[in-house]
């Protein structure tokens, strides 16, 4: 763990800024650090609850007074209770409006107004597979899936009819409940989510059959998206507000997250945009060279040239018709083909016939053998 930082040193300002300059400042570096800019990279999610917190205290007057006073070494504990500073749902609309001080000034409690939680739905995570040959140019793709979405029998209100939602008694409509703690000297107002209506600040007495109160059901959606070239498996596609409906009347929808599974190529492996693969051949072609063709993912044939005398083991190097990549100039990885000597295991017996015609031609004197196996020790030792 890492020493807390200074909330002052985190917004790059000084102890005697203005709230203004607090605001602005916050809002330039969370502007900076938001996921919706800085997607799949942790350090900027840190450093994105860090300015939020840093601005939470900061900029509610009660809290900053106390921390001005005690630092982070505040009675009481954490002001945000035992879990610590839990991060807030703001999004990048909201940091250039106003939209982010009630989500703010809503966090201690203070004359909150009823039902100002502004949750995100939860994001959602489905997978997809696609077909190799989509590699090489990307698609345009398009999947179904179930999210929990707003209820259109009772447009999210829980009930068919607004009479049957009434004031949870408990809260008095809040959602939340209010305690004073004494700590010694210090007094410390303490909020938390009322047990009777699970925050909501209401209850509904004829819940709506469809989505049984929740204001949410599941619905099928069809969601149509890009796929990027060369894009690996794993990788996941963000939709924005493909995700779960919010349960807050005004909160925003969560992300869907697409995970692209790429399929398996009959013939080629893959190591970032270069593709690898092996190609048996007969002993005649290795010693007297050919060339073969087949068919590619680019939709053209690939000549794989093989020359005189190559051996089992060797590897080809076909530059550029492999998957798109930024890294080389016209944007193409190379294609490995790895030599394989092809031994047939049953052969007829005209060839065998054949062979062994051959056969003496092809052996090696003793000397010859000898010869061979020094040879072959020799770069062994030297490999
Ligand atoms: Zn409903
Ligand atoms: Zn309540």
């Amino acid at each position: 763990m890492s020493v807390k930082r200074d909330y002052y040193e985190i917004l790059e300002i000084n102890r005697d800024a203005s709230q203004s300059d607090i605001k602005k400042s916050f809002r330039s570096l969370a502007r900076k650090f938001h996921p919706d800019k800085n997607p799949d990279d942790p350090e900027s999610e840190l450093k994105f609850k860090e300015v939020q917190e840093a601005y939470a205290i900061l900029s509610n007057p009660t809290e900053k007074r106390k921390y001005d006073t005690y630092g982070h070494e505040g009675p009481g504990g954490s002001p945000f209770g035992p879990g610590g500073f839990q991060g807030v749902n703001i999004s990048v609309e909201d940091l250039f409006g106003g939209g982010f001080e009630s989500v703010f000034s809503s966090i201690f409690g203070s004359s909150s107004p009823r039902r100002n939680k502004r949750q995100r739905g939860s994001d959602l995570l489905v997978s997809h597979t696609i077909p190799f040959e989509a590699l090489m140019n990307g698609c345009e793709d398009s999947l179904e899936f179930d999210v929990l979405k707003t209820c259109k029998d009772c447009n999210g209100l829980g009930t068919k009819n607004i009479e049957d939602v009434r004031d949870c008694p408990a809260c008095d409509g809040r959602g939340r409940i209010q305690r004073i703690e004494r700590l010694g000297p210090f007094t410390q107002q303490v909020v938390s989510d009322c047990q009777s209506c699970k925050g909501e600040g209401r209850i509904i007495q004829n819940p709506c059959p469809s989505c049984r109160g929740d204001g949410r059901s599941y619905q099928t959606k069809k969601v149509q998206f890009t796929v990027p070239p060369g894009i690996e498996s794993g990788q996941r596609l963000r939709m924005s507000g493909y995700g779960e409906s919010s349960k807050s009347e005004n909160g925003e929808s969560g992300h869907l997250y697409i995970e692209i599974d790429v399929q398996e190529h009959e013939w080629f492996e893959r190591d970032g945009a270069d593709l690898l693969m092996a190609l048996p051949l007969s002993f005649t072609d290795l010693v007297l060279g050919t060339t073969v063709e087949i068919p590619h993912i680019d939709g053209e044939l690939l000549k794989i040239k093989i020359p005189p005398g190559s051996k089992p083991s060797q590897t080809i190097s076909i530059k550029n018709r492999g998957l798109p990549s930024n890294r080389t100039r016209n944007g193409r990885g190379s294609i490995m083909v790895l030599l394989k000597l092809d031994i047939p295991k049953k052969i007829s017996r005209t060839f065998k016939k054949k062979l062994i015609e051959i056969k003496d031609e092809m052996s090696y004197s003793s000397e010859e053998l000898e010869e061979k196996i020094r040879k072959e020790a020799r770069s062994r030792r030297n490999s």
